[in-house]
């Protein structure tokens, strides 16, 4: 079995999660996606989801010290022993140094990062016509024609459009990403780990650059 221990860096609505996904279907690496572990603290009322709510509605970053705990716990899961992807963490040079420290204490290391990189006037289009279900939050295909308030296609649920997907909110997460990131990449460009994937096209199409990054083609 291929292991890899993968960090996918983009900015909100460049299609890491679909694409994390997919790979996990193919790799069986664990998806660790921290924003969708927190919308499931805030959702389940966690004393992390109520300290994280009031960032997570305004798009601002959790404090590091929430996420690095959340993080670290997650890795030492089993699933992880295959490898794994992280998506949304690290988004700041702390965080990359958090990470660093964390994952050396359990005796692994970040083998690529791939980059997905669209800009931005294309990721503002997807986003304000991305929809999910309010109970499962699974984000259904704009290509399906639904609208706000439809019954979910994957469960009881009603689709709805995220609080942070509102246009305002989608323009402040790409400052901040764009603004916290942009060192990040240096600091990854400068290990010799950065893969640069263009994401904009065909899910498949971006797929197969993403693997071909990967030097699994
Ligand atoms: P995402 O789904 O990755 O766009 O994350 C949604 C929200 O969760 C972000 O706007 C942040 O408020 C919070 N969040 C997710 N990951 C992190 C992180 N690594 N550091 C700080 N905040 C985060």
């Amino acid at each position: 079995m291929l292991k890899k221990r993968i960090v996918l860096l983009g900015a909100p609505g460049v299609g890491k999660g679909t694409q994390a996904k997919r790979l996990k279907e193919q790799f069986q690496w664990a998806h660790i996606s921290t924003g969708d572990m927190l919308r499931e603290a805030v959702k389940d009322k966690t004393t992390l989801g109520m300290k994280a709510n009031a960032y997570m509605e305004k798009g601002e970053l959790v404090p590091d010290e929430l996420i690095v705990e959340l993080v670290g716990e997650r890795l030492r899961r089993k699933d992880c022993q295959n490898g794994f992807m992280l998506d949304g963490f690290p988004r700041t040079v702390i965080q990359a140094e958090k990470l660093d420290e964390l994952l050396e204490s359990i005796n692994e290391k970040i083998d690529d990062v791939v980059s997905i990189t669209v800009e931005n006037k294309a990721i503002i289009d997807r986003l304000s016509k991305r929809l999910v279900c309010d109970q499962c939050g699974k984000v259904v295909d704009p290509d399906k024609g639904l609208n706000i308030g439809d019954p979910c296609p994957y469960c009881h649920g009603k689709l709805i459009r995220r609080k942070d997907d509102e246009p305002e909110t989608i323009g402040r997460r790409l400052e901040v990403y764009e603004a916290q990131t942009r060192s990040l990449i240096q600091y990854y460009q400068g290990r010799g780990l950065l893969r640069s994937v263009d994401g904009l096209g065909d899910l498949s199409d971006v797929y197969q650059r993403i693997c071909d990054s990967l030097g699994i083609a």
